[in-house]
C-alpha cells in the first residue's frame, strides 16, 4: 500500500504480555518503525519478511519441491485421511479462529490435539485443576500490588516490557512505585531480573517445593525444626513469610523455573496453596508467565470446545483428556502417531531427541510463516500469514484478557491466514472421508 500512515494501539503478537500500545509507522507499504515495542517486538515487526517459507512445498526424496497451494492442500488431505492415529499440535502462535478450524479437523479425523502448554505451563494447569486458581488481571496488579514476586521466571529477558508496563510504573494506589512497591526474585541463579529486584532469594536447584512448603508452614504458624531450607536460613524464611502476610496486595508471578523443575505440578500446587493461605490474612494473587503470545488462548479455546485445555484425544468420537498419555512429546517418543499436523510451532527445535527422531519417520505437515527446524524435516510445508501483522484475529493475554490483533499489511502474494489454510484442509477431508 503506497503512502505513509501511523497506526496506534497495535497489539504485539510475540509474547504473553500482548502489549497493546505499539505505534507502527508504515512507509511506502512497508513497516518502517515500531514505537514502544521491546527489542523482540521491533525485530519481529521490522523483519517479518525475513526467513519466510516462500512457497508451499512437498518433499521428494531428500529435497523439498515448490508446488502450488492446492497441491500442498490435497497432499495434506491425502496424508491425514489415510492416517490411523494423527496428531495435531502447536497452536500457541496462531490466533483463535485458527484454533477452531484445527479442532474441527481433529474431531473429524478422530485425532489427538495438543498445544505447546504441554511442554511449558501444563503443570500449572494440572496444579490449578487440583487446587483452584487465585486469578486477577495485570491492571489490578499495576494499580494495587505492593509486593511482587517473580519465581523461576526472568521477564527482563523473556517478557521485556512486563516489568516496565505493570510493575515499575505508578498505579492508582501505588503512587511512587520505587517506594511503595517491592520486587522479590526467587531463582536458582541471579538472573537479569534479579539485578533489578529489591531482594533476590537464591534456592538450591530442584528444591522450590521445600521452600514453598516451608513458607506455607510458617504462614500457618508452625515451627520448622531445621536451620535452613534449600540454602535459605530459617530465620530468613520467617521474615519473608511475615512480610508476605503484611503486604496489602501481593502477586506471585511464576515461570518455567517452577513448572519444569523437580516437582513440576506439585510445585504449582504448593504455590497455589501458599497464596490461598496468604489470602486468610491479606489479598494475594498469582499468575503464570505465559511465553507464546496465544498459548493462554489455545488453552481457553480448547477448553471452550472440548472441556479440556490440552492433550485431548478424539479417537473414540468424543474428547478424552490425559496428560502424559495424549501429550505430543509422549506420543511421538513412544512412536504412537503416524502423521503430525504442526501449526505455528517448532517441535523439532524444542522436543527431546527421541521425539524428534520419530518425527523424521512420519509425514509432518507444517503450517508456519517462517523456515525453522521443523520445516526442514517436513513432508509438506504451507506458508501462512503472521497474525497481528499480516492478518487480524484474537488472542488471549497471560491474565486471560482477550485482545484483538490488527492487520497492518498484506501478506506475501498467495499466502493465507492459518484459519483459511486449515479450512481448506477441513473441506478437503469432508470430501474424502467416509
Ligand atoms: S514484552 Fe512481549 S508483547 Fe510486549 S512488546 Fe515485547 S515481545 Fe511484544
Amino acid at each position: 500500500m503506497p503512502g505513509s500512515r501511523i497506526v496506534s494501539d497495535v497489539v504485539c503478537p510475540f509474547c504473553g504480555c500482548l502489549c497493546d500500545d505499539l505505534v507502527i509507522h508504515m512507509k511506502d507499504g512497508v513497516i518502517a518503525q515500531n514505537e514502544q515495542g521491546c527489542a523482540i517486538s521491533k525485530s519481529k515487526f521490522l523483519n517479518h519478511l525475513k526467513d519466510r517459507i516462500e512457497s508451499p512445498q512437498i518433499r521428494t526424496g531428500e529435497s523439498l519441491t515448490d508446488v502450488d497451494l492446492e497441491t500442498a492442500i490435497s497432499h495434506s488431505v491425502d496424508l491425514l485421511s489415510k492416517a490411523k492415529r494423527p496428531l495435531v499440535y502447536g497452536l500457541s502462535s496462531v490466533e483463535n479462529d485458527a484454533h477452531r478450524e484445527a479442532y474441527k479437523i481433529s474431531e473429524i479425523l478422530g485425532a489427538v490435539v495438543d498445544n505447546t502448554s504441554s511442554v511449558c505451563h501444563g503443570p500449572t494447569i494440572l496444579g490449578t485443576q487440583v487446587s483452584g486458581e487465585a486469578a486477577g488481571s495485570l491492571s489490578e496488579v499495576k494499580n494495587r500490588a505492593d509486593l511482587v514476586i517473580y519465581w523461576g521466571s526472568n521477564p527482563q529477558f523473556a517478557h521485556p516490557r512486563h516489568t516496565s508496563r505493570f510493575i515499575r510504573t505508578p498505579g492508582e494506589f501505588i503512587k511512587d512505585y520505587r517506594k511503595d512497591r517491592r520486587i522479590w526474585v526467587f531463582d536458582i541463579r541471579k538472573s537479569i531480573t534479579a539485578n533489578i529486584a529489591d531482594k533476590f532469594i537464591k534456592i538450591e536447584p530442584g528444591r522450590d517445593l521445600e521452600v514453598l512448603s516451608s513458607l506455607r508452614a510458617v504462614v500457618r504458624g508452625h515451627e520448622i525444626d531445621v536451620s535452613d531450607v534449600a540454602g535459605i536460613p530459617i530465620q530468613k524464611i520467617k521474615e519473608l513469610a511475615d512480610t508476605m502476610k503484611k503486604a496489602k496486595y501481593g502477586i506471585l508471578f511464576f515461570g518455567l523455573g517452577l513448572t519444569q523443575s523437580h516437582g513440576r505440578h506439585h510445585n504449582v500446587d504448593a504455590a497455589i496453596r501458599l497464596v490461598q493461605d496468604l489470602n486468610s490474612y491479606t489479598k494475594w494473587n498469582m499468575m503464570s508467565m505465559r511465553g507464546h503470545y496465544n498459548v493462554a488462548g489455545a488453552n481457553k479455546t480448547l477448553t471452550w470446545t472440548t472441556g479440556y485445555p490440552f492433550a485431548v484425544d478424539f479417537s473414540r468420537g468424543y474428547p478424552r483428556y490425559q496428560p502424559g498419555e495424549y501429550t505430543a512429546v509422549d506420543l511421538l517418543a513412544r512412536g504412537e502417531v503416524d502423521v503430525l499436523l504442526n501449526i505455528g510451532a517448532d517441535p523439532a527445535a524444542h522436543f527431546p531427541k527421541d521425539a524428534v527422531e520419530y518425527m523424521r519417520k512420519i509425514p509432518v505437515i507444517n503450517i508456519d510463516p517462517k523456515r525453522n527446524l521443523t520445516s526442514l524435516l517436513a513432508e509438506v510445508n504451507i506458508p501462512s500469514a503472521i497474525a497481528g501483522i499480516e492478518c487480524d484475529g484474537a488472542a488471549v493475554r497471560m491474565d486471560g484478557l482477550p485482545l484483538y490483533l490488527k492487520k497492518m499489511i498484506a501478506p506475501p502474494e498467495g499466502v493465507l491466514p492459518d484459519r483459511d489454510i486449515l479450512k481448506m484442509i477441513f473441506n478437503g477431508l469432508l470430501e474424502v472421508l467416509p
